[in-house]
């Protein structure tokens, strides 16, 4: 069964971690071009990529073919008619691509983290737009660690300098620790994200969050469920034998399988028993905010007591107490303890607050 719809509204950018050959290019594009046939997405959802400059950890690791890409990728252009897109991160990069006429390019999440390499590539941007009338699609992935205001911030920057087509791309935080995948997606920050940006696009690039191949059907299931306008899914034509990132890139069938497994959800649909669980929901929440009010009203008359008695607000015991116990109670109701503790962390904040204003 097709889930995927030919209307469908989303936009896909697909194709090797790094360039390698024009042989791998092209071989790789055809496939790609074949099964997006297969599933109805026209070429105008379908963005085709390469990296050519690797920002990589080890200089020893592979770091891309550098500038003789730009013409494999001017030859995957004319003979698939797929729009083309590679990494840039200094203004040399987008001089070059810009003699090429690319139609994306995408800021890693290395550089969105440095605000001097945004401005660079800001500044550079606006330039080129001037004086050659080069006004690529701006992909600009989140930065490595989990610091929203960096990412708002490179937009603001290239927005400053009249860069308008920019679209925003999550490839997940850097992992603190053991983690099962390569850079844990933190759901929270997207949907915080998409609040302070509601009017940018957003795609999700499944494979640097995954990091193997495994889990990548399911990651892209969830972009699908937290409606992300798109996916970034690297695309190897032998994946095993990739110089970079040889793990996580699927071969054009295994494209073709995650395609005919993604279920895009329809927006705007919310049917009459959505509707009443809602209700429901607001009316638990209501029942919260009231409770919270009456116990901040305990905790004020607490402060009061606390100053006529000259005792201290903060006592570590008594935290400890209420965390161990509110955490026993998590437990009987089969509640997350991290969240759990968030929220207690988060009340008793704002009571030992009140207590001290
Ligand atoms: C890439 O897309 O190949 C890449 C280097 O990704 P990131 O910037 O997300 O690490
Ligand atoms: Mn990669």
């Amino acid at each position: 069964m097709k889930i995927l719809k030919s209307e469908m509204d989303k936009l896909f950018i697909l194709g090797p971690c790094s360039a390698e050959s024009l042989e791998q290019l092209l071989d790789t594009a055809t496939a790609i071009s074949a099964v997006c046939r297969n599933h109805d997405i026209s070429q105008e959802h379908v963005i085709f990529r390469a990296g050519l400059w690797k920002p990589r950890t080890s200089p020893q690791s592979f770091e891309g073919v550098g500038s003789k890409g730009l013409s494999w990728l001017d030859e995957v252009r004319r003979s698939t008619g797929m729009r083309v897109a590679t990494e840039v991160a200094t203004a040399q990069h987008l001089r070059l691509c810009a003699e090429h006429r690319l139609d994306a390019v995408w800021i890693g999440a290395r550089t969105t983290t440095n605000p001097f390499m945004v401005e660079e590539l800001a500044t550079k941007l606006a330039e080129l737009a001037t004086n050659d009338g080069w006004k690529p699609i701006v992909i600009l992935k989140n930065p490595v660690s989990a610091d929203i205001n960096l990412w708002t911030g490179a937009v603001e920057r290239l927005r400053r300098h009249g860069i308008s087509n920019i679209i925003l791309l999550h490839r997940g935080f850097s992992a603190i620790g053991q983690d099962e995948l390569r850079n844990p997606p933190l759901w929270s920050n997207v949907l915080r994200m998409r609040r302070l940006m509601p009017e940018m696009k957003m795609l999700c690039d499944v494979s640097h969050i995954a990091g193997k191949r495994p889990p990548i059907p399911h990651i892209a299931n969830q972009a699908m469920q937290l409606a992300l306008d798109g996916l970034m899914i690297e695309v190897h034509h032998h994946p095993e034998q990739a110089l970079s990132d040889a793990d996580q890139q699927l071969s054009p069938a295994q494209l073709d399988t995650l395609l005919s497994q993604l279920i895009v959800p329809e927006q705007g649909h919310a049917d009459r028993q959505l509707t009443e669980y809602r209700q429901t929901l607001d009316d638990i929440d209501s029942e919260i905010w009231q409770l919270i009010a009456r116990r901040q009203q305990v905790a004020r008359d607490i402060g009061d007591y606390k100053r006529e008695h000259h005792l201290p607000v903060f006592q570590p015991d008594r935290l400890e107490q209420i965390l161990q116990e509110r955490l026993l109670w998590a437990k009987q109701h089969n509640l997350s303890e991290d969240t759990v503790r968030t929220i207690i962390e988060a009340i008793h904040n704002d009571s030992v607050r009140t207590q001290i204003e």
